[in-house]
């Protein structure tokens, strides 16, 4: 299996090509532009793609397992995934503090 080294984690993923789920994503035969795009209206139609996907939680938890900065994966875009993000961590922390 290929692997990176993620420069966030600096652990090694295996490359999304690698993954047994993206044969199934709705995406794979869309030009991947229209998912890296920063209009609204391209992250717009990118999520109407990802609304019909089979594996939108495999794509949306490969995205936060590595911390993926840029693009819709799994529905989200960046900052839609940056909050989910702050608020697990903000629950977390609060779990933490209450016991
Ligand atoms: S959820 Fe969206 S970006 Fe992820 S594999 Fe499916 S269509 Fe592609």
């Amino acid at each position: 299996m290929a692997m990176t080294i993620h420069r966030d984690t600096l652990r090694p993923v295996p490359l999304v090509e690698e993954r047994s789920w993206v044969a199934l994503s709705a995406c794979r035969d869309i030009d991947s532009d229209l998912f890296f795009s920063e209009t609204r209206s391209a992250a717009r139609n990118a999520k109407r793609v990802c609304a019909g996907c089979a594996v939108v939680d495999e794509c949306l938890d490969y995205a936060l397992e590595i911390n993926i900065r840029f693009g819709v994966w799994g529905g989200m875009s960046t900052s839609e995934r940056a909050a989910m993000l702050r608020d697990f961590a903000a629950t977390r922390d609060t779990d933490l503090a209450t016991g």
